[in-house]
């Protein structure tokens, strides 16, 4: 199963349309977006020009301090506009002079680490998820992933039970190590499984979150490790295999004999067809979109 990530928080909504159109065309059949009803609408328009039939949508969410539903503040007193904060951002998000684009940007906090006079500020972007949820399940989506990756146990707490409570065909925990250790990361899952029936829980072993910027065995080796660590707790889960992941995660994640039920991909499946998907006669050169389509059916092919 080869999930596409456009990013929980990317809420570009013509982005959105053309990754998901590029995909699908390519094969894809399971999209991860933002949890909102605009960015649906534009996942279904691209799979609908893409002429994709059965296409499942993963929607979202996180609790406070999560990374995936943070995003940049530039402090324009600090910045001296050297603009590095424009060339390291891997979603276009930082334009000149410099503002951050708040709708295209990923949380990624890129931007914050290379940023000399400190000027950068990650803050969350929280939602009452208890009215968008319910909506987006009528609306057909089928999966509903929580990023857990803060230290709020009670937010936690109140964003699980909404999710159970749209009683969704599968709930995601979307988990990796920076904040927390191996016990802790098995503990919550633990908890929060405890709740659902067996194996309907997928959980998403985030590597280095958002790390994917390279094709390298380094880049996902954190990923296959974080899965390997779930997979030896023997959870009743799903696993599908994330942050930092590439076309040599399939390969590293066999070798090291993990039985994986997904591979997603966000950075790098982004990276390799943006050249395209940036441009302007999109959806007119019908040239360009062919060579976006080959580009992601070799790393779909590649992730099974
Ligand atoms: S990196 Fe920092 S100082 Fe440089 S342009 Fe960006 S915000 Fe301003
Ligand atoms: S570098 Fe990352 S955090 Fe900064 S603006 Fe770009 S997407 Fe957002």
């Amino acid at each position: 199963m080869f999930k596409l990530v456009c990013g929980a928080g990317n809420e570009d909504a013509e982005s959105v349309k053309r990754l998901v159109f590029v995909y699908a065309k390519a094969g894809c059949k399971f999209f991860d977006i933002s949890a909102r009803k605009e960015i649906l609408n534009a996942a279904k328009e691209g799979a609908k020009n893409a002429g994709a039939a059965n296409v499942r949508y993963c929607v979202s969410v996180g609790i406070k301090g999560d990374p995936h539903i943070s995003k940049a503040f530039i402090n324009e007193e600090k910045c001296t506009k050297c603009g590095k904060c424009v060339d390291i951002c891997p979603n276009d998000a930082v334009k000149t002079p410099p503002f951050v684009y708040q709708e295209k940007c990923i949380g990624c906090s890129k931007c914050e680490k290379v940023c000399p006079e400190n000027a950068v500020k990650m803050r969350d972007k929280d939602v009452d998820i208890s009215q968008i949820l319910p909506e987006m399940i009528k609306d057909g989506v089928s999966v509903i992933e929580l990023h857990i990756m803060g230290h709020d146990a009670a937010d936690l707490e109140k964003k699980w039970k909404i999710i159970n409570d749209c009683n969704p065909k599968y709930a995601s925990i979307c988990i990796d190590r920076e904040n927390f250790g191996n016990k802790e990361c098995l503990d919550r899952i633990r908890k929060m499984i405890s709740v659902r029936d067996p194996f309907t829980t997928i959980v998403q072993a985030d590597g280095i979150p958002m790390s994917g910027g390279d094709d390298s065995f380094k880049t996902t080796l954190q990923a296959v490790a974080m899965a390997e660590i779930i997979q030896n707790a023997n959870l009743p889960v799903l696993i599908m295999i994330s942050g930092g992941t590439n076309s040599k995660t399939a390969a590293l994640a066999k070798q090291c004999g993990i039985n994986y039920w997904g591979i997603a991909i966000g950075s790098w499946a982004r990276k390799i067809v943006k050249e395209y998907v940036n441009s302007d006669d999109f959806w007119t050169n019908t040239e360009k979109q062919d060579r976006a389509v080959e580009i992601a059916k070799k790393l779909i092919t590649t992730s099974v």
